[in-house]
């Protein structure tokens, strides 16, 4: 299997060249076109799989082939249980979108100024990464409107269970639309993960790496 064969944008195949990742990982090859056909997804998954690239690749490749209107708000949000991860997710999503010239980002997390946040989100942001509890802080200051979200995702979405989010993440989910597509990765999927993605899901296609 080839990256070429997964039914991405070429653009995203372009900047995947670059990265100099030949063959998709196994998540990669069953998750993207999934998530291309606009699935909701339950993907179990571990860090070191590939699961970033999993996400950000069709996620991506989905609203390249649409403009925002304008003075739309961000278009993906993934959720993060941590900084560190949120930060790596956001490299991330630049590195793929490097041939997207009009994509901008923002990484909202705890432990950094909260107003140097607001003035990224002052100007037209496509993705946002964050971490639930400052999420809700931008919300709650009416910061950020999640009304034009097309693609959330949840990373890591066992950990942020285990982190105490579950309510900060049914606010936000709130704040979505109904419509959107919901992406979630997790390492386990039973027990309370799978009670989370029966609220926020619908015919979830379950992905077990
Ligand atoms: P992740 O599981 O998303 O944390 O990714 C683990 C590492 O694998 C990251 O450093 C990625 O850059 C790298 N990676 C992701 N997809 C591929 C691929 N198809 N081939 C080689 N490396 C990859």
């Amino acid at each position: 299997m080839t990256f070429n064969e997964l039914g991405l944008n070429e653009l995203l195949l372009k900047a995947i060249e670059t990265t100099g990742y030949t063959v998709p990982t196994e998540v990669q090859v069953k998750a993207i076109p999934a998530a291309l056909s606009g699935a909701d997804l339950m993907v179990s998954s571990h860090t070191g799989s590939g699961k970033t690239a999993a996400f950000t690749l069709p996620s991506l490749s989905r609203i390249v082939e649409r403009k925002p209107a304008p003075g739309a708000g961000p278009r993906i949000l993934v959720l993060t249980p941590t900084r560190e991860l949120a930060l790596q997710v956001e490299k991330a999503v630049k590195t793929y979108g490097r041939h997207l010239r009009w994509l901008n980002t923002a990484c909202l997390v705890g432990g950094a100024p909260f107003f140097a946040q607001v003035k990224q989100l002052s100007r037209p942001v496509d993705v946002v990464v964050a971490t639930p509890g400052r999420l809700i802080d931008h919300l709650t200051r009416r910061k950020i409107k999640l009304s034009d979200v097309e693609t959330l995702v949840l990373d890591e979405a066992d950990r942020m269970l285990d982190m105490g989010f579950v309510e900060d993440i049914e606010t936000i989910v709130a704040a979505t639309p109904a419509s959107r597509q919901t992406l979630l990765f997790s390492a386990t999927l039973d027990g309370v993960v799978g009670n989370l993605a029966s609220k926020m899901q619908r015919n979830p296609q379950r992905i077990e790496i």
